[in-house]
């Protein structure tokens, strides 16, 4: 229980039954599975479901009540996240809106920045997206070349980002700027809270080769915002992603304590229902079938409980938060291992669209190296369990100390 809650744990998850019951749509089958991430009306859907809790009182159970949350512990959470299964909840808003972006604000944010932007994505008035791969490459986030300067005393921005997961359906994005180009790269740098729809925004939607079109790419062209928009201090910009890596670490194997319900919603995170898929394609006597399923239950299981050891080995200051990597890269793991179970066990079935109704299965196995990229890849987080969890030696860098203007990059930029 928190100095702010009367109610115990299991007061509070009773309650939760009982409102989500009358309030809440059921979920049907598998349509987690099947929910159009890419489609406007989904995000219709989610804006309007978080505007339900947030009227009944559940919305953002661990965000500080002053900025429209409830205030109360990860137990409640988890206690309303079990609750939850089975119902219609908002998850497309978990990540990155909640866990990574208002997680970042909260921790990193100005008084006016939390009051403001917290409050109105729990009402579910605002989504929140990441602005930080450019087109020049995302694992080395600290040699961003989109640049940010001073004219009579506001910021101007250009440049461009990529790959930026729901920004077509967003409000706002947390966009990293190179404001000084005297210093090495990770001082020069200052985050931005910018408005999507904004002038001198251009958002283009990319297409994937599994059809969906969530990724972005955004043209910034004299983008002009003032000082209210920097998160942090202008030139400690580094100090706000950091941070903000923290989060999307945590919450890319949904061990976030800013998320609701069952899972975020991700592509990589929905599991396919392999129990299901035996059933349907009639092979649950096959040894080898059941055997593939089994190995594929035990990772998901080892996987949930490493993200509550982590959570908590980080919380207690037992790990470094850049243990988050963990998690990570165990989500990708689980990730591999389900995708290439379902394909092993709908066969070629998986591959054309007919009665069987398995091309789905097929379809994700396109996206399987999704898991391994998004939120930086698994080759930077063993770099970063290796160096800052492990300790070992750090990798040379050639840019290390340099001022960012005197750096050898190729001729675009
Ligand atoms: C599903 C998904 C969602 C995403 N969402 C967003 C988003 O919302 N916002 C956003 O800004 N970006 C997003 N991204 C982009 C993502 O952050 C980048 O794709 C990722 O950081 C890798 O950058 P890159 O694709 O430019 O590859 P590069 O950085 O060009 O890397 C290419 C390859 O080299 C390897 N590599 C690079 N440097 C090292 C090193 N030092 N040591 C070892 N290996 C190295 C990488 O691991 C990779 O295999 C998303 C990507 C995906 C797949």
């Amino acid at each position: 229980m928190t100095a702010e809650s009367t109610e115990t744990v299991a007061e509070f998850r009773s309650r939760a039954k009982a409102w989500l019951a009358e309030n809440m749509p059921p979920q049907e089958p598998d349509q987690a599975a099947r929910l159009e991430r890419d489609a406007e009306a989904s995000w219709v859907r989610a804006r309007e479901l978080q505007k339900r809790l947030y009227d009944g009182g559940f919305a953002g159970i661990c965000f500080p009540r002053e900025y429209g949350g409830l205030g109360l512990g990860y137990e409640y959470k988890k206690a309303f996240d079990a609750e939850s299964v089975g119902y219609e909840i908002p998850l497309l808003l978990n990540v990155p809106s909640f866990a990574i972006c208002c997680a970042t604000i909260l921790d990193m944010g100005s008084e006016e920045q939390k009051r403001t932007h917290i409050r109105a994505a729990l009402r579910g008035d605002e989504v929140l997206v990441q602005l930080l791969s450019e087109p020049s490459g995302g694992s080395d986030l600290a040699g961003v070349i989109t640049r940010a300067e001073r004219r009579d005393g506001r910021w101007i921005i250009n440049g461009a980002k990529t790959w930026s997961t729901w920004a077509f359906a967003a409000d706002y994005g947390l966009c990293l700027a190179r404001t000084d180009w005297t210093v090495p790269k990770h001082e020069g740098l200052t985050m931005f809270l910018l408005p999507l729809r904004h002038p001198g925004i251009t958002i283009n939607r990319i297409q994937q080769v599994n059809g969906s079109v969530e990724f972005c790419e955004e043209f910034f062209d004299d983008v002009e915002v003032g000082d209210d928009a920097v998160v942090g201090e202008p030139g400690k910009g580094w100090e706000v992603a950091s941070r903000q890596l923290y989060h999307e670490r945590r919450s890319m194997g949904d061990g976030s304590e800013y998320t609701s319900g069952p899972g975020i919603s991700e592509a990589e995170d929905v599991s396919v229902d392999l129990l299901s898929l035996v059933e349907r394609t009639s092979q649950g006597d096959s040894e080898r079938v059941r055997e593939l399923i089994g190995r594929a239950l035990v990772h998901r299981t080892v996987h949930a409980q490493l993200s509550e050891h982590v959570f908590h080995a980080v919380a207690a200051g037992k790990l470094p938060p850049t243990a988050g990597s963990i998690i990570r890269l165990s989500m990708a793991a689980v990730h591999d291992v389900e995708t290439d179970t379902a394909l092993a066990v709908a066969g070629p079935a998986a591959v054309v669209e007919d009665d069987a109704g398995q091309l789905d299965i097929g379809t994700r196995y396109l996206g399987r190296q999704i898991a391994s990229i998004g939120g930086g890849t698994t080759e930077m987080a063993r770099n970063v369990i290796g160096e800052r969890v492990l300790n070992f030696p750090r990798e040379n860098a050639a840019d290390r100390g340099v001022p960012f203007n005197q750096v050898r990059r190729n001729k675009s930029s």
